[in-house]
C-alpha cells in the first residue's frame, strides 16, 4: 500500500474506501497525452468495484484516452471549513480517494444497460424512469477499473 507523509490520517480499511465512493457525486478524472495533462469532472457510479460514468462520443477526453488509457482520479465528501478563533487555525474536513486505473469505452451491451442503469439509480433513485432505446443507444459509458487507491480523512 503507498504510504502518507501523515499516516495518522490515513484511511486503512477497504470499506472506508468504497464508503467514500459510494457517497461521492463527482469524479475528477485525470488524464495525460504526451506531456499535457488535463482533468474534467464528471458524474459517476461505484458498481461492483467499478467506476461508470457516462458521456458524449466526441471530445477532449476521448481524445486523450485513446492516447493513453491509464488515469488518475479524485472524489471527495464531507468537505466543510472548521472555523477556530485564530484565522491560521481554521482547518478543512474531509474524506477523500485518490486512485489509479485505465479506462475503457463498454462496448457489451449488457454492461453499458447495466452501468447506465445504476447510474439512473445512484442519482434519480430507485422510481426514475427507464432509459428509451434511444437515449441507450446515443450514451457512451465510460468505465473505470481501479489499480489502486488510497483514503484520507482530515478533521473527522
Ligand atoms: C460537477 C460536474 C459534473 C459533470 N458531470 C458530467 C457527466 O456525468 N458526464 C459528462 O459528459 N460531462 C459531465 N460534466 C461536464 C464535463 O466536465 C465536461 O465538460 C464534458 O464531459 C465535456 O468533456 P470533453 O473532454 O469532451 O470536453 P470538450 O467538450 O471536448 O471541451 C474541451 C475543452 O473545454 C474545456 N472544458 C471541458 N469541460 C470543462 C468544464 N467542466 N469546465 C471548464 N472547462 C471545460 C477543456 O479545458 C478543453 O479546453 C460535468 C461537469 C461538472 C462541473
Amino acid at each position: 500500500m503507498i504510504q502518507m507523509r501523515k499516516p495518522q490520517k490515513q484511511l486503512q480499511q477497504p470499506a472506508e474506501l468504497e464508503d467514500i465512493l459510494q457517497r461521492g457525486e463527482v469524479l475528477r478524472l485525470a488524464l495525460c497525452r504526451e506531456d499535457q495533462p488535463y482533468l474534467v469532472p464528471l458524474n459517476y457510479v461505484y458498481h461492483a468495484g467499478r467506476i461508470y460514468m457516462h458521456t458524449g462520443h466526441e471530445g477532449y477526453k476521448h481524445w486523450f484516452l485513446a492516447a493513453n488509457p491509464r488515469a488518475c482520479f479524485e472524489v471527495t465528501v464531507d468537505a466543510a471549513a472548521v472555523p477556530a478563533p485564530l484565522p491560521c487555525k481554521w482547518d478543512y474536513r474531509y474524506r477523500s480517494v485518490i486512485g489509479f486505473g485505465r479506462v475503457s469505452v463498454v462496448q457489451e451491451e449488457a454492461e453499458r444497460q447495466e452501468g447506465l442503469a445504476a447510474l439512473v439509480g445512484r442519482f434519480a433513485g430507485p422510481g426514475a424512469p427507464e432509459m428509451t432505446a434511444e437515449a441507450l443507444a446515443r450514451a457512451c459509458v465510460l468505465r473505470l477499473d481501479i489499480e489502486s487507491m488510497t483514503g484520507k480523512a482530515n478533521c473527522i
